[in-house]
């Protein structure tokens, strides 16, 4: 979870996780619908899939202990060599280092090494300084002071260099460069795609697909999307929903990493048996707080929530 999600938004669905699936057994036998149930909302569901596919590796071929070394575990899903690195050093005490986004901070700026730290050059020369600077005995206690200087001192925004243990020695302090380190990305603005989604209800129930597992939202439930209202409305009508009933949202906007998605929520009212007969495989009538545990983007979850309140009053 906190390979993309900060500390205080992940712990409640870190605690519901948990609590849920309290090990890597119970984590590999749950189906996948369970997991990206608890991961709804937190974003970047890869990593749900991921850690998924990751338990049923463990449990099958390791019988249920994770690989001893840092090879073993970047072969899993999802685990690169910071997080192996992570996870050798803080759970098995092996001297890996670790590049997470606190402790390129900490590095770039103590340095003063100049660009963009997702680059290969900076990355390069990143990971040579961690490398040599992770002592050999106690590199989790080492590894865990520079995520949490990263993470409590040398903050992205207004670091705290009068109370830093490290003061007297940074370049960025030093050449008052603290405030242009890491050398932010230089973005081009984010490309917009348009879809209309089809909201077909039925009484207080939704219409929803599930994805493909690969794939944005992979594996989540989602409304049937199109990219023009006129596919929409003549899908729709095929499946039999109600033209008289059809009103319209304003747009709304959803962010990702790479673009832009404005949709359109198209509202009408559907016969529940028709659609379903016609589109039996991956797709189920949704009712809010009925306890089914699939997983739901939050535009998709709020959506749900906030036309069922409505429709409640
Ligand atoms: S002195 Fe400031 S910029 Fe340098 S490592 Fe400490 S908090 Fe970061």
């Amino acid at each position: 979870m906190l390979q993309q999600t900060q500390v205080a938004t992940a712990i409640p669905y870190f605690e519901r996780f948990i609590e849920s699936f309290p090990s890597i057994c119970d984590l590999a036998q749950a189906p996948l619908d369970d997991v990206l149930h608890h991961w709804s909302g937190l974003g970047y569901y890869a990593r749900a899939r991921n850690l998924h596919k990751t338990a049923g590796i463990v449990v099958t071929e390791y019988g249920g202990d994770f690989p001893n070394n840092i090879v073993g575990l970047m072969e899993l899903p999802g685990i690169g060599r910071s997080t192996a690195g992570a996870i050798a050093s803080l759970s098995m005490g092996l001297p890996e280092p670790i590049l997470d986004g606190n402790v390129k901070r900490v590095l770039s700026r103590f340095f003063a090494i100049e660009g963009w730290t997702g680059s290969a050059a900076v990355m390069k020369a990143l990971w040579a300084l961690s490398e040599t600077l992770t002592p050999t005995t106690r590199a989790n206690h080492y590894n865990q002071a520079m995520m949490d200087l990263g993470a409590t001192l040398c903050t992205r925004s207004k670091p705290s260099c009068c109370r830093c243990p490290l003061s007297a020695g940074c370049l960025a302090l030093k050449e008052n460069k603290v405030a242009e380190l890491p050398t932010p990305k230089k973005r081009a603005s984010l490309p917009v795609k348009k879809r209309y989604w089809l909201v077909s209800k039925n009484q207080d129930k939704f219409f929803l697909t599930q994805n493909p597992q690969v794939g944005l939202w992979g594996g989540l439930w989602v409304f049937p999307a199109f990219e023009t209202y006129d596919e929409l409305l003549a899908w729709g009508l095929k499946k039999g929903i109600d033209e008289n009933s059809i009103s319209e949202l304003d747009e709304q906007r959803h962010t990702f990493s790479h673009f832009h998605l404005d949709y359109t929520a198209i509202i009408c009212s559907a016969i529940e048996k028709q659609i379903k007969i016609s589109e039996p495989e991956r797709t189920c009538w949704y009712q809010f707080d009925s306890h089914v545990k699939i997983g739901l983007p939050k535009p998709v979850s709020g959506l749900i929530q906030a036309l069922s309140k409505r429709d409640e009053k």
